[in-house]
């Protein structure tokens, strides 16, 4: 008997019908004789719904009381999959993430998940429940209720497999599995079979959203067995693996974007030793993440830093970034957010030369004016206008040879 959890995106318990289905499923794999853990997500278009109904009361809602909020999506879905299950007949019980000890740190809208307790799980499943657990919530150490960021009932199924020590994390989706870029951008775009941990991170964390960040950072410290799988289609999915195979890696294995970064230049600092730290440390200091960051000395000899931030820290960072430059007697503050970051990730890179190259000849083509650029090991991005995002992606995807026909 295999211990699996079982994860249900938004589209997936998007209607009555549809957490009947997904009752169907759970009950057939119980029938296959699993013990199943069972992590949904709030309705799709509900979290987004809450979001907006604070802003409606407060132009700043406080973080606690947002999630307070935003956690109460996901309990709509346990309750109503666990009346389903029990409907059909099948012995279930709905629990929130504080009943369950998903214990976190207090960044609210943001928190880590710091350890889970499985006892209650493991009681209610020896009772042969089908436990039903709330993603994207957890509790601080006061009580208060936390969220996991966007898409962060990944990280609650992948966190409590870990946990509970489970056979495996399925996560169903919308989608078949993970392809070499959004299906819904590229047509043509593949299904992988399976995907390096380090691959899906780079992709994740390039605005892969299918899993989230988070949530592939965990499966890879605890090595999770993980597979993405469609909640509506029969089929293998894609496996998360942590060996690259003996066989030669296609040289690039995926195509992200992402929409949600704005870019912030102060110009004309005085260029002297600790500049980037007091310009990014006071960022830093409000938990706020910089992603590609880019720094340069002018003939005057006085510096320019340019560097990207989520788009919902971006007033917030204007703001500090505003103070920095008066405090440093800067030239001026410049910002931007109307840009698109676009990524090319495979670990093909590491032993091929002329990715990169190959890549900014592809977007030329197209008449596309790279404004940054950012590498890793096995990643390279570029920052554009927001306006080239999808022609991008395209022309990525088919210069590297991605697409069906053409697949490596
Ligand atoms: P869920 O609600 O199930 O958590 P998400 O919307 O968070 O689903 O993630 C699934 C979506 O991720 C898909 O509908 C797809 O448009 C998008 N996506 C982006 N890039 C990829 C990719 N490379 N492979 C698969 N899906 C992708
Ligand atoms: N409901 C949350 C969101 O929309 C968490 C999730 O779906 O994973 O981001
Ligand atoms: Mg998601």
């Amino acid at each position: 008997m295999a211990l699996i959890v079982e994860k249900y995106g938004g589209t997936s318990v998007g209607d009555i019908d549809r957490i009947k289905t997904v009752a169907d499923k759970v009950i057939a794999a119980k029938k296959r004789g699993d013990d199943l853990v069972v992590v949904v997500s709030a309705m799709s278009g509900e979290t987004n719904r809450l979001t907006s109904m604070a802003h409606e009361v407060s132009e700043v809602p406080p973080a606690r009381e947002l999630d307070v909020l935003l956690s109460t999506g996901e309990q709509v879905t346990i309750a109503l999959l666990s009346m389903a299950l029990n409907a059909k007949g099948c012995k279930a019980r709905s629990c929130t993430g504080s009943q369950v000890h998903i214990r976190t740190d207090s960044v609210h809208g943001k928190a880590r998940i710091l350890d889970i307790d499985g006892a209650r799980v493991r009681a209610d499943l020896a009772n042969d429940y089908v436990v039903v657990i709330a993603g994207f919530q957890g509790v601080d150490e006061e009580q208060n209720i936390t969220t996991l960021g966007r898409g962060g009932s990944d990280t609650t199924a992948v966190a409590m497999a870990s946990a509970l020590q489970a056979d495996e994390c399925r996560i169903y989706t919308d989608v078949e599995g993970v392809y070499t870029a959004d299906p819904r951008v590229v047509p043509e775009a593949r299904l992988l079979r399976q995907i390096t941990v380090e691959e899906m991170l780079e992709l994740a964390s390039s605005g892969t959203k299918v899993l989230q960040t988070r949530s592939v950072e965990f499966a890879g410290k605890y090595k999770v067995p993980l597979r993405v799988l469609s909640s509506f289609e029969e089929g293998p999915g894609t496996l998360i693996t942590y060996e690259e195979t003996s066989v030669e890696q296609p040289k690039i294995s995926g195509i992200a974007y992402q929409t949600d970064e704005a870019k912030l230049t102060i110009r004309g600092v005085p260029d002297q030793p600790g500049v980037a730290y007091q310009i990014l440390g006071p960022v830093s200091d409000a938990h706020i993440n910089v992603d590609i960051i880019i720094q340069n000395v002018s003939a005057d000899g006085t510096a320019n830093v340019t560097f990207t931030v989520q788009k919902n820290d971006y007033a917030k960072s204007m703001e500090i970034l505003n103070e920095t430059a008066e405090r440093l007697g800067a030239v001026e503050v410049i910002g931007d957010d109307n840009i698109a970051k676009v990524s090319v990730v495979g670990v093909g890179m590491r032993s091929h030369a002329g990715i990169a190259s190959k890549m900014f000849k592809s977007l030329a083509d197209e008449g596309i004016n790279i404004q940054m650029i950012s590498t890793s090991e096995i990643k390279i991005s570029v920052i554009v206008e927001n306006k080239y995002t999808e022609l991008a992606v395209r022309a990525l995807h088919h210069a590297f040879g991605l697409g069906k026909e053409r697949a490596a």
